[in-house]
């Protein structure tokens, strides 16, 4: 680090403790403060102060622009990013387990309208909020997960239940439902994670795709399956505010109810193959110079635009935490991508693309999902560090800057080590983003530059 990037990061992280001490829901938005926080979380570099432990969450990365983030918009953020700070924090201050704080940051981040999990979690293609979630614990190498689930609050409790009360890892649909009752957890009417914004992000991404020349009959129609509790009773509507919140339903069974006026109640027809989200382009070889890959003619892929959607923002939730005894945890949550179908599955609740921990090095991904799992990003990070003994922070960063820059595939991480060194790299303009350690000052950063 050079010196004066490092009483950069000094002076940052200064200004950022003063600018944090503010109580909850005053922090401020105001340009000064934000520059300051980012100035003291830079995406690499770990703080000057080592800690013994601490917390790292993220809640997504994408083309996140000044423009675009209302002031209103990035305050409630911020403030978000920083409760779930201080909840995972309050875990570790006691003595807790890393994997205690890691969920309670990520209960957090689901329970917020803002962040793409839970609450917030994006539409599928039937108009349905599927959502993934996984943990692992880096002592014991146990790792839960679950994919696909319709009436799951906290998913990441759900995973955490898999790791802890199965002797399986992965969950998926209607049995993690069912395993998730077995096991006392409440099931939520699917209505609960309808909110209006990630509504409209399906029906925009439906234009989109239906201006592309999708046929009609793809065009978001309406399931069978599951359905109706998270549709709105007409198009772009809220759904009748419910007393439905958390009321128990039978996974298998969604309640009955009439498709919408106009919409047969028909699944959504498989596209034709030259439909199909493209695949990602060959990566180039290790000796070239790192350069984002380039659309292939006729392919719906541009770099840092995601091929399903168009959309630019991703949004998963992750924490990664180191504890008092030194061990590692990570936990991912999220909704996927908008407009996804057929089942499709990301890489959050798959152990060592966009979740991993071990006794060395703990990680949680966002971004495309189908790159993190072709080039097992979380993993492929905590073996650099294993194998080739490389600093975290520099493995981190070869990976998502170097090898995924030249896949085309875009994101970030965070990232611990058994030391309490920090990674947060990502190729995108922004990533929602935050830190504390055992001073407990929560840092948050949104932007690339301050
Ligand atoms: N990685 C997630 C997925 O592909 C998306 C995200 O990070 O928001 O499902």
């Amino acid at each position: 680090m050079s010196p004066s990037f490092s009483s950069r990061m000094h002076r940052g992280l200064l200004a950022s403790t003063a600018l944090l001490l503010a109580p909850l829901g005053c922090v401020t938005s105001s340009q000064a403060g934000a520059a300051r926080d980012e100035a003291a979380l830079r995406t690499d570099e770990p703080p000057r102060v080592k800690p013994k432990w601490g917390l790292v969450i993220h809640g997504g990365a994408g083309v996140i622009s000044r423009e675009n983030l209302t002031p209103e918009r990035e305050a409630a953020m911020r403030a978000a990013l920083t409760q779930a700070l201080q909840a995972g924090h309050a875990v570790l201050a006691k003595g807790g387990r890393s994997m205690d704080a890691v969920t309670a940051a990520i209960r957090v981040m689901e329970d917020s309208p803002y962040f793409n999990a839970g609450k917030g979690a994006v539409f599928n293609h039937d108009g349905v909020n599927e959502l993934d979630a996984a943990v692992m614990d880096g002592k014991s190498r146990m790792a839960g997960a679950v994919a696909g689930v319709h009436h799951i609050q906290n998913p990441i409790d759900l995973a955490r239940l898999v790791m802890e009360k199965s002797p399986h890892v992965m969950m998926v649909g209607d049995g993690a439902e069912a395993f998730a009752q077995s096991q006392g957890m409440p099931l939520v009417d699917a209505k609960y994670f309808f909110t209006e914004e990630r509504w409209q992000g399906l029906q925009r991404a439906l234009e989109q795709e239906k201006a592309k020349g999708a046929p009609p009959a793809e065009q978001g129609q309406p399931s069978t399956q599951g359905l109706s509790p998270a549709q709105p009773s007409a198009p772009g509507q809220p759904p009748t505010p419910g007393a439905t919140l958390g009321q128990p339903v039978t996974p298998a069974q969604p309640p009955a109810s009439a498709p919408q006026p106009g919409h047969p109640a028909t699944p959504a027809q498989p596209s034709s193959p030259a439909q199909l989200p493209t695949k990602g382009a060959t990566p180039a070889t290790p000796a070239q110079p790192v350069t984002p890959a380039q659309p292939q003619p006729g392919s719906s892929l541009t770099p840092g635009v995601d091929p399903i959607t168009g959309d630019h923002k991703f949004g998963t939730v992750g924490a990664v935490a180191l504890d008092m005894d030194g061990n590692l945890a990570a936990g991912t949550s999220t909704g996927g991508m908008t407009n996804k179908r057929f089942g499709r599955v990301g890489d959050a609740p798959i152990i060592g693309a966009g979740t991993y921990a071990d006794e060395r090095c703990a990680v949680s991904a966002t971004g495309h999902g189908e790159f993190f799992i072709r080039y097992t990003v979380a993993r492929d990070i905590c073996a650099r560090v294993e194998y080739q003994d490389l600093p975290l922070p520099e493995a981190a960063n070869y990976v998502i800057n170097d090898v995924l820059v030249k896949a085309g595939g875009e994101g970030g991480v965070i990232a611990m080590d058994r030391q309490g060194h920090v990674a947060m790299p990502f190729n995108s303009s922004g990533m929602y983003r935050g830190y504390i350690n055992e001073d407990g000052t929560p840092t948050v950063a949104i932007f690339q530059q301050p």
